[in-house]
């Protein structure tokens, strides 16, 4: 299981350093200011408004994250890499990432909007007063 030990060492060097990087955290800042100033900073997937400070960043690729040959990093995101997510809608889509490896097959973008469809299909038929479900 080479392989999977592998991921898991990039996942926590991609955790526990890019993810406390200066680059990222001013990318971060950045991409949420923005938002913000366009009235749009809410979360994509259940929509509820969002704050600079409690907004969640998903990124739909890693294309733009940089790691440097002095060990430092680069945050090269495009706009279209990231989205904004409240934490609850951010750990469901990471949960459901886990239990539909296959999905993976999707690429990330289409794997996050799978995920998207999917935890909104789940909320229209847990709440029966906000959907066509009744049964
Ligand atoms: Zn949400
Ligand atoms: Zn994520």
């Amino acid at each position: 299981m080479s392989l999977h030990r592998r991921s898991t060492a990039v996942s926590t060097t991609y955790r526990a350093g890019y993810l406390q990087s200066p680059a990222w955290w001013a990318r971060r800042f950045v991409f949420l200011i923005a938002l913000q100033q366009s009235g749009s900073l809410a979360c994509v997937s259940c929509t509820n408004a969002l704050t600079v400070r409690a907004a969640h960043l998903h990124h739909l690729s890693y294309g733009g994250v940089v790691r440097n040959p002095d060990g430092s990093w680069s945050a090269e995101e495009s706009d279209e890499d990231l989205v904004a997510m409240c934490v609850e809608c951010h750990r469901a889509i990471h949960d459901l990432f886990d239990h539909h490896k296959h999905w993976h097959t999707l690429g990330r973008r289409g794997a996050t909007l799978h995920a998207i469809a999917h935890l909104r299909r789940y909320r229209l038929t847990a709440d029966p007063t906000k959907g066509p479900h009744h049964d």
